[in-house]
């Protein structure tokens, strides 16, 4: 197997991740029907593997032969891809020059921040700053107050 560059690496480790899987349904082990739900969703992310593998392959030679020609100059090419890649996750905090760069480009928005009301306090907070607790989405604040208490 050729050396993986760096656009590879981890789509590479998700094929081979895929490729276990798929060996794991093979030895049929998952008999009931739960189990072929769980197979037929392997075979699924294997398949998709296999595509994004391709498409993966695709973009590799295209990147390549764009560095290689002088089209481009790897560097640029990497940040642009960062920022790229950043901005698919919204977890990842983007800096105000790539979120400046979004938006002048006019690129979808990054999705708002989906706002619940905490149960016990009733503020709005964003969901990734609450407890899923027994009474609900519980604020972190709620949440470790109430930690204290006990
Ligand atoms: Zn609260």
């Amino acid at each position: 197997m050729n050396k993986l560059k760096w656009w590879q690496g981890e789509w590479y480790e998700r094929q081979r991740i895929n490729e276990a899987a798929a060996e794991l349904a093979a030895v049929d082990v998952i008999a009931d029907s739960q189990g072929q739900q769980l197979r037929r969703l392997f075979e699924l992310d294997r398949d998709q593997g296999r595509e994004i593998a391709r498409l993966q392959a695709a973009t590799g030679v295209l990147m390549e032969f764009l560095v290689e020609s002088k089209v481009v100059e790897e560097g640029a090419l990497r940040a642009r891809l960062d920022s790229a890649f950043a901005a698919l996750d919204p977890q990842q905090p983007t800096s105000p020059a790539a979120q400046g760069e979004r938006t002048g480009r006019g690129g979808p928005a990054a999705p708002p921040q989906r706002q619940v009301t905490c149960p016990v306090c009733g503020r709005q907070v964003a969901l990734r700053n609450t407890f899923v607790t027994v009474s609900g989405e519980v604020c972190d604040q709620c949440y470790y107050a109430a930690q204290g208490e006990t």
